[in-house]
């Protein structure tokens, strides 16, 4: 059996039987609904799935009949059902080891500008062969060209990003894997006065860890994408790559709390790795 539940622990799922599919989603609906590179859900049969705890949910119809759903607390991606017999979790919410390890990139034609698939699995186009399903056209940015722009999956909630962000980096610490429900997220680190919201920021929702000190999840209510989070204290703004509309100047230089890491995940390529926090 495995489990699994989101940040704030309100939804709690539990599913028995053969792990299937798992695999790395590049398409531009996963990238925004979890804020990152890729997004990796494994497949359960849906006979063997079942909500340990259900708290109360958002949900966006991403495309016709397939709806997103997402906690509405903390906001992380929830387990979906596609049609057909198979719940997909995303691994990121997963508490152990499910055993299974990722077959396959799908979507990779899709991939952001800003990540490199460097782990030699196969990486299909969009759906691996076989595979007969609809395949739906990303919407294109929605705020004219000039700064570096990002958008939620549902358009409401709209930024951009003004002059060189500080850095980027990967992040694999347990809060950012189940706020994200992704292997690791992928953020921007840019000074807080360089983000604005153009548009939808009273659509935006945040929910802060408990026990932390800084962590805090910024979401859009609506369909639940992780959107920027000003933090006028430290005088830096935390920016999901996965909502970036066009190409970033900086990419990602570096890995952290890599000592957290998913389980499942082999961290590939030769960026710098720490186990915790990054030297400052
Ligand atoms: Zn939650
Ligand atoms: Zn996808
Ligand atoms: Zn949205």
């Amino acid at each position: 059996m495995v489990e699994g539940r989101c940040l704030c622990g309100a939804q709690a799922f539990q599913a028995e039987g053969p792990l299937e599919l798992m695999h790395h989603c590049h398409c531009g609906y996963c990238r925004k609904s979890h804020g990152a590179a890729f997004a990796t859900a494994v497949g359960v049969p849906a006979a063997g799935f079942r909500w340990a705890r259900r708290g109360p949910i958002g949900a966006f119809e991403s495309s016709p009949g397939f709806a997103r759903e997402f906690c509405a607390t903390c906001g992380s991606p929830l387990p979906a059902r596609p049609p057909g017999d198979l719940v997909f979790v995303p691994a990121g919410c997963l508490d152990a080891d499910p055993g299974v390890r990722p077959v396959a990139h799908i979507f990779a034609g899709s991939k952001a500008p800003w990540f490199e698939i460097e782990d030699g699995l196969p990486a299909f186009e969009a759906y691996p062969p076989g595979f007969d399903a609809p395949v739906f056209e990303s919407r294109p940015p929605l705020d004219p060209p000039g700064s570096l722009r990002g958008s939620c999956l549902c358009g409401d909630v709209r930024c951009v990003v003004e002059g060189t962000p500080i850095l980027a980096r990967h992040c694999h610490c347990s809060r950012c894997r189940r706020e994200r429900g992704a292997a690791h997220a992928s953020n921007l680190v840019a000074p807080a006065e360089a983000v604005r919201f153009t548009g939808g920021a009273e659509r935006l929702r945040e929910y802060r860890v408990p026990d932390a000190r800084f962590f805090t999840h910024t979401f859009c209510g609506r369909c639940g994408s992780s959107m920027p989070r000003i933090d006028p204290g430290r005088g830096i703004a935390i920016v999901p790559m996965g909502g970036l509309d066009d190409a970033p100047p900086v990419r990602p230089r570096e890995h952290i709390w890599v000592g957290s890491k998913a389980p499942w995940y082999d961290i590939p390529g030769d960026l710098p790795r720490y186990e915790g926090a990054p030297p400052s």
